[in-house]
């Protein structure tokens, strides 16, 4: 008999419940067994809860180790730098995936693309361990930097501070090519500025040459970040596996989003040794919040990334492949994947999860 899967679910804040209740229809119709929990976090139970993450939604993650999450509002007042960060430190979601592939019938200026970008989730400039000038913490980081780099830094200068461990570059890189060897793609290009941070970016490279011996049927190459950009706009038929720190991570995957059609189509997936968090890469739109208007594929691609994840292979390629075919057809798709924005066929955010479903040969309400 088939397994039943218990998935923790989280609606999100602003177009987030939307896309999270299409989604779930379009995963339900695969014919996966799907028990769902839904975890409330974020804005929506920080005046509640008095913190936005409650500690049944914690737990129920904890046991599940598998969740879908809609986007969630950064912005929580002081105190709170970003919940998907500390969602992501908290479970040590240390590899952030984000697929990069081309769909027929989305607007783009490329025909092939299919790039997938590892990015390490908890360190570098993006973990925020930064100094407001004229504070006490920054007065003392600034007198260590004069005595152990001789460099003056200016009196009116804020301070970031850019950690690359070995640890965690090791485990991100050996995630790359797991996954690469995993889906049958042929090369890892390892993306850092090791010219100028020879220290910090040379660490993650020489570990990232180190950990491709492991893999000789893979192929291994390195490329300066700009470089990167650069090479990704002229040819991004040319990479395949990109692995490379937080914050080029951060940039590099919005620009390959870019490459494909824009955030409406991109998915992501946090993932740990133990817990995986599959989201869309785009946020919570808010002012379309309640208009069942935004485009729920970023989010579905990210539930055919999880179907492939709780081990249903057959049902994760039949959804992205009736999310493909839906778009490709080009008719029963949101406003933002038609040719003219004001476009009045565009359907909507429920539409669009109905038509992929009618593809997989399921039924919907009239
Ligand atoms: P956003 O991605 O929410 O929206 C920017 C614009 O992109 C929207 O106004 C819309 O025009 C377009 N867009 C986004 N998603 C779309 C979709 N599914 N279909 C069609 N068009 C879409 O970015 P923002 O406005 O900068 O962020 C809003 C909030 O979301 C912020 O608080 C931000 O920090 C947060 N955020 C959360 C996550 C997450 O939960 N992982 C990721 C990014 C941003």
């Amino acid at each position: 008999m088939a397994r039943t899967h218990r998935v923790t679910l989280i609606p999100g804040d602003g177009t987030g419940p939307e896309i999270v209740d299409a989604t779930r229809r379009a995963i339900e119709a695969t014919g996966v067994a799907i028990e769902w929990e839904v975890q409330n976090i974020g804005m929506t139970v920080i005046e509640r809860s008095g913190t936005p993450f409650p500690p049944e939604a914690l737990s129920s993650l904890r046991r599940n180790k598998v969740a879908l999450k809609g986007p969630l509002t950064t912005e929580l007042g002081k105190g709170f730098r970003s919940v998907n960060v500390a969602l992501r430190k908290e479970f040590d979601l240390y590899a952030n995936l984000r697929p990069a592939k081309r769909y027929r019938g989305v607007q783009s200026r490329y025909e092939k693309v299919d790039l997938v970008i590892v990015r390490e989730n908890l360190e570098d400039l993006y973990a925020g361990i930064e100094f407001e000038p004229g504070t006490p913490e920054w007065r003392a980081v600034r007198t260590a930097i004069a005595t152990a780099a001789k460099q003056d830094i200016r009196a009116d200068a804020a301070i970031a501070i850019k950690t690359i461990s070995e640890y965690n570059s090791r485990r991100i890189v050996k995630f790359a090519f797991d996954h690469a060897r995993a889906n049958g793609r042929r090369k890892v290009t390892a993306v850092h500025k090791a010219n100028i941070m020879k220290f910090a970016d040379g660490l993650f490279l020489s570990v990232a040459a180190d950990v491709s011996k492991d893999y000789p049927e893979i192929q291994f190459e390195d490329r300066i970040v700009d470089n990167m950009c650069m090479q990704l706009v002229q040819k991004p038929e040319e990479y395949d596996v990109l692995v490379m720190p937080n914050l080029y991570g951060d940039i590099l995957s919005d620009l390959a989003a870019g490459l494909v059609g824009g955030l409406g189509v991109a998915p992501g997936a946090n993932i740990g040794s133990e817990i995986a968090v599959f989201e869309a890469v785009h946020g919570s739109a808010p002012k379309y919040a309640g208009q069942n208007k935004v485009n729920p594929m970023a989010l579905m691609l990210a539930g055919a990334m999880m179907l492939a994840h709780l081990g249903e292979a057959e049902a994760s390629r039949r959804l992205e492949k009736a999310i493909a075919d839906v778009v490709a057809e080009g008719r029963e798709v949101t406003y933002d994947l038609k040719a003219d924005r004001e476009d009045p066929s565009a359907v909507g955010t429920r539409e669009f999860a109905d038509a992929v479903i009618r593809r997989m040969g399921g039924r919907v309400a009239a």
